[in-house]
């Protein structure tokens, strides 16, 4: 399996010269090319070619339908609350649940929820080849069934919106934003998950720099390898 950062920024109006594309991720296997997410500002879908998209929710910077009207044949998998929400509408749709898996060229898939949005309910996804199981989940406050879905993870990718500030608001008891990154490493030390990339990057990780970034969650966390990911970053895995 060989994993492309295609973007790794989140919904900012910052950018910089490695965080300049809304998170997606590219994931490969022989000939088969799935894409997870495809925001507004991202490469143009002709230049990817992929076979098939996942989308994890209705935010534009991960499913670019919100805002444009993208014309293609490629099949995407989605929800149908996602399906609905957007303004635009993908030709070739495929509706997914929750916790129930499927298979994708080589890939089986399950798609699992998560805490983020209450108007856009999102979607994270377990991607599973052979023994190896990476995790995507670039915006989440929580898993809903850690227990089940951490458990045999090889690769974490997380949500890297916030360092310390607290991006987790309360509107009528229920929960939506973003959880911290050190939230999401404890949870790996605990299903020992020892491989850990952070995604979906905000002004916060921003102004901080990538290389103190990684220098300072590294000494918080030496038993973890943690890395964090930049626009076009490739890992054989
Ligand atoms: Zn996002
Ligand atoms: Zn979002």
């Amino acid at each position: 399996m060989k994993i492309k950062f295609e973007g790794t920024r989140g919904e900012i109006e910052e950018y910089s010269r490695k965080h300049r594309h809304h998170s997606s991720l590219l994931v490969e296997e022989g000939k088969f090319k799935l894409l997870i997410d495809h925001g507004v500002k991202t490469c143009s879908l002709e230049r990817i070619k992929p076979d098939a998209i996942l989308i994890t929710h209705a935010h534009p910077d991960h499913f670019a339908w919100t805002k444009k009207n993208l014309q293609t044949n490629i099949p995407i998998y989605l929800t149908r609350q996602t399906f609905n929400y957007a303004r635009f509408k993908p030709q070739n749709y495929n509706f997914i649940k929750p916790n129930k898996k499927f298979k994708l060229g080589p890939f089986t898939i399950l798609p699992y929820k998560v805490i983020h949005s209450i108007r856009c309910p999102a979607l994270g996804f377990k991607v599973s080849l052979n023994r190896k199981s990476l995790i995507y989940n670039p915006d989440l406050i929580d898993i809903v069934n850690k227990n089940k879905i951490l458990k045999n993870v090889s690769l974490y990718i997380g949500d890297g919106s916030s360092i310390r500030s607290n991006l987790v608001r309360r509107k009528n008891n229920k929960l939506f934003g973003h959880t911290r990154i050190q939230t999401q490493i404890n949870w790996c030390r605990k299903y020992k998950i020892s491989n850990v990339i952070f995604t979906h990057f905000g002004k916060e990780a921003l102004s901080f720099g990538d290389k103190k970034l990684e220098k300072k969650l590294k000494q918080k966390n030496p038993d973890i390898n943690i890395k964090v990911s930049y626009d076009g970053m490739v890992i054989k895995f």
